[in-house]
């Protein structure tokens, strides 16, 4: 039911938005992915994939941005749950092009691992409530599925780096930009409150760290922040909530380092106080 009502939403209100020039965000209100161009080689590449009902959309704004039969260098996976996963199955038979992903996430869009499912007793907000019924099951794109390179390049942009931001889950990744200090960070940390409904549907802003029904290692979800932190990001897209940029940003990623525990850690949950 709670997976239906986050269909429906997402469905709804979809947009995209340049943030750049060679940015785009497309928004599923729940969730972000990116179209990502490399000027130089006039290609581009699709960073995550929203939900199972996201690619018309995708294929729509790819048409409009890129023209019609268009098709991305690969796609790049930040992690492997289900809103950043949704479309991925399709997209990339329909392109044929290859989906990577950090090793330790292979597993779980191979078809042999499953994520826990979501945990409802982290926070008393309705999307966390609902979280026990967000797919949580292995997806299996093993014929395209290619783990990233360890040099941490980013296949298809060359400005690019990844950065291996783990806590939210083993593998998860995010991207950096040194020459504009740009960064897309996945689930590392959020701009809204991402287990209440009420402000994932308003977005309003406010940074908070990753989302607590999904996170299994708290300790190193908050190395990672800490870490992003240190690269003093410009501009930052998360993958739930809005881009921040310029003092703002710097602000609130200084607030979310130095009150992690308060902001970002649930009272109460699976993974909280686990000893490692
Ligand atoms: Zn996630
Ligand atoms: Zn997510």
């Amino acid at each position: 039911m709670g997976n239906k009502i986050v269909k429906i939403l997402s469905a709804m209100t979809t947009s995209a938005k340049e943030i750049a020039s060679d940015i785009m965000i497309l928004n599923f209100t729940i969730v972000n992915a990116c179209l990502v161009s490399n000027p130089e080689a006039s290609t581009w590449v699709l960073v995550d994939t929203g939900l199972d009902n996201s690619e018309s959309f995708i294929l729509q704004t790819v048409e409009e941005r890129f023209g019609k039969g268009s098709c991305p260098q690969c796609i790049i996976l930040t992690h492997g749950h289900f809103d950043h996963v949704g479309s991925v199955q399709k997209l990339s038979r329909l392109w044929d092009v290859p989906v990577y992903i950090h090793e330790l996430e292979m597993p779980y869009i191979t078809g042999k691992r499953d994520y826990p499912v979501g945990d409802p007793t982290v926070d008393e907000g309705l999307v966390a409530k609902m979280s026990p019924t967000f797919p949580h099951t292995s997806i299996d794109i093993s014929i395209n599925a290619v783990a990233l390179p360890s040099d941490g390049n980013v296949p298809g942009l060359p400005h690019w780096k990844w950065i291996h931001t783990p806590g939210h889950t083993e593998g998860h990744i995010s991207l950096f930009r040194e020459k504009d200090r740009v960064m897309i960070a996945g689930d590392s940390f959020c701009t809204v409150i991402q287990e209440s409904l009420i402000s994932v549907v308003s977005q309003s802003e406010q940074i908070s760290g990753p989302p607590k029904y999904l996170t299994v290692d708290w300790k190193a979800a908050e190395d990672s922040v800490r870490r992003l932190r240190d690269l003093i990001p410009s501009l930052t897209i998360p993958s739930h909530g809005q881009p921040m940029k310029g003092e703002e940003l710097t602000r609130h990623m200084d607030y979310l380092v130095s009150h992690f525990d308060e902001i970002a850690v649930p009272d109460h949950g699976r993974y909280v106080n686990q000893q490692p």
